[in-house]
């Protein structure tokens, strides 16, 4: 490499004295770090990998983890040749302070020589006068032999070293398939190493109670501890590490790969994670659905326990489709008092599955839930410090998709006596024809399946209209399937979409739920339920024929403004869920035009 300019020379100058500072900092106040992974696989990388790390750490990232596997491949010896003085590089131009990784195939890297080779080179590096912050070697080759225990040993500082070195050892532990059965033996060994500094371990999560397990570690920890989940159901480890007391979470760079399945980037875990706003007292709220990952429900929560000062964190919380995964995740979660669950947005498919789980812990829940059998909304108030854990907490669950409907059609003064087209006899079209009876609508139901609009007008009929006192009969009608409509054209005043019809991602994206010989008129109001795309096929049409239109972020916006408030106790300032919601649109319409966004 020829000699630098004056001003390359000026700026890694200006990194390397910022780099030295927060090694500083580091070892003062070693706690809830962003460290940035980025892999180097080719010498050709090192610039981009640098550039990558800078962009990190001006984002939030204070540690930086080159992980050279590739780059000191043994199998390629024109490259082993030089891997020393590649590694040297990075460390020297590193921005933060840095961990040095060579990860094996076995532990899911790309190392491909034996553990001789890479443990001689962490070595030499340790030694090394530009010796990195921290090496990280793998828990099962530092077992694997009293000779490559010996030689990491020798290479990092600790009580015994007699050598002024300034690399500390990270112990790590990784199972790619799922939680070890061992773990805690792992923990233990890594521990009552006197060279281990840092332990870390990681596993696939197999569903969100494995995160709680990590925190147990973290609580429990007697070293420094980076204990993380890895895959879809990991994301809250990584978020909520410093609640727990983690040493650092990993984030990847906004272009490097991921080195482990469910790194979010440096950017979302500081941004949208808030990262470095949790802390021990923050409390959790989350939303619970399958899938739950294009949610806008954290977005919206977060914004305004920002503007509010909450100290709380609202995350997507998946929870596998079945009965039995939501009681025993919710349950866990519900118990495991540190995690101080506030409450939890509820959607597909466990709406039905909370009301009956609030009901088997004796839990009491609005009168449009207990009646529609369907709740969005959970609210955990916690009891006092030494009730018992289940006695601790009451339970109430909500609806707030039936209110946030009525409110965004105008009231029960705008449907009182009206007749309704409700499309979908589904989770949402159940609960809006409670809803619509109750605020006095003559209901006409509509459904592909005809027995399913049956039965849910038999279960109208069963039951009182709460609102108007009216005769249930009188209100709910079969109006059959959703061809069917046309016949029934001149009656309708308004029409409500509660299909999955013309949700964007969908195979049904392009449809709408009314067939096309329905014509629409300028005096109906059409609402969709279906928020993402705004403007669906449905609503196209029916603006193009005049009649007003009622997209479905009304309801949306609304059912989340109640869900704040129940929680919190106050509401969310006003304008600020829509506002967010339309930024987030205009941001995935700006990402993709061509209409791939998800909701
Ligand atoms: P669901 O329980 O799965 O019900 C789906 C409904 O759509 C059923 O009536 C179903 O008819 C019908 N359907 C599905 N595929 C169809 C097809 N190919 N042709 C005709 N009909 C079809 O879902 P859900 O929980 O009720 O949710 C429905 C929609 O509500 C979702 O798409 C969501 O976007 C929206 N939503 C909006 C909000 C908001 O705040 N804006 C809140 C919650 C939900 P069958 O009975 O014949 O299967």
């Amino acid at each position: 490499m020829g000699p630098l300019p004056d001003s390359a020379a000026a700026q890694l100058r200006g990194w390397t004295l910022a780099a030295r500072l927060l090694d500083q900092s580091l070892r003062i106040r070693a706690v809830n770090l962003i460290a940035v992974a980025i892999p180097v696989d080719d010498a050709e990388e090192i610039e981009s990998a640098l550039a990558a790390a800078r962009a990190a750490v001006q984002g939030g990232a204070r540690l930086v983890e080159w992980r050279v596997d590739a780059l000191i491949d043994p199998l390629l010896p024109e490259r082993a040749m030089d891997a020393m003085s590649f590694v040297r590089r990075l460390v020297t131009e590193s921005p933060a302070p840095c961990i040095v990784t060579v990860r094996s195939e076995r532990e899911g890297g790309a190392f491909r020589g034996d553990d001789t080779d890479r443990v001689s080179f962490m070595e030499a590096l340790g030694a090394d006068p530009t010796a990195p912050r921290y090496l990280d070697v793998e828990l099962a080759v530092f077992e694997r032999s009293a000779n490559l225990r010996q030689k990491v040993r020798l290479s990092v500082m600790h009580e015994r070293q007699p050598r002024d070195l300034k690399t500390s050892l990270i112990l790590s532990s990784h199972d790619f398939e799922g939680r070890p059965t061992d773990l805690q033996k792992r923990v233990a060994a890594m521990v009552s190493e006197p060279a281990c500094a840092v332990v870390k371990v990681a596993w696939r999560a197999r569903s969100l109670r494995d995160n709680l397990e990590a925190f147990e570690l973290l609580r429990e920890r007697a070293k420094p501890t980076v204990a993380l989940c890895m895959g879809e159901f990991g994301l809250m480890s990584r978020v909520l590490a410093p609640k727990f007391g983690g040493f650092f979470t990993f984030a990847r760079g906004a272009t490097t790969e991921e080195t482990a399945a469910g790194q979010p980037t440096v950017r979302e875990l500081r941004d949208r994670w808030r990262y470095g706003r949790i802390r021990s007292t923050t409390q959790v709220y989350g939303v619970i659905g399958w899938p739950v990952s294009h949610s806008r429900s954290p977005d919206l929560h977060n914004a305004a326990f920002d503007a509010t000062a909450t100290d709380a964190i609202h995350l997507p919380m998946p929870v596998e489709a079945s009965w039995e995964s939501f009681k025993a995740t919710l349950g866990a979660m519900i118990d495991f008092e540190p995690l101080m669950l506030g409450g939890v947005s509820v959607t597909l498919p466990h709406k039905e599955h909370l009301v009956r789980f609030v009901r088997e812990r004796g839990g009491t829940m609005c009168p449009i839930s207990a009646r529609c059998g369907s709740a969005n909304t959970l609210i955990i108030r916690r009891g006092g410090a030494d009730a018992t854990p289940h006695a601790q907490n009451s339970l109430h669950a909500a609806n707030t998709d039936v209110p946030a409907a009525i409110a965004a059609l105008g009231g029960e003064s705008a449907l009182r006596g009206r007749c309704v087209a409700l499309l979908g006899a589904g989770g949402v079209g159940r609960a809006l024809a409670f809803g619509l009876c109750d605020a006095g609508a003559r209901l006409l139901i509509f459904n592909r399946t005809r027995a399913r609009a049956e039965a849910l007008v038999a279960e109208l009929e069963s039951a009182a209209c709460v609102g108007t006192g009216a005769s249930p009969r009188a209100v709910a009608t079969v109006g059959g399937t959703l061809d069917d409509a046309a016949r029934h054209r001149d009656h309708i005043e308004i029409i409500v979409n509660a299909t999955s019809l013309g949700m964007r991602g969908e195979a049904t994206e392009a449809r709408s739920p009314l067939p096309g010989n329905f014509e629409f008129n300028r005096g109906m109001v059409v609402m969709d339920t279906v928020y993402t795309p705004r403007l669906t096929p449905f609503l196209l049409r029916a603006r193009a024929a005049g009649a007003t239109i009622i997209d479905g972020s009304e309801m949306f916006v609304r059912q989340a403004e109640a869900q704040f408030k129940m929680w919190i106790g106050s509401a969310p300032p006003g304008g600020l869920f829509r506002s967010t919601l339309d930024a987030l649109d205009a941001l995935a319409t700006r990402a993709s035009p061509g209409g791939t966004e998800s909701a």
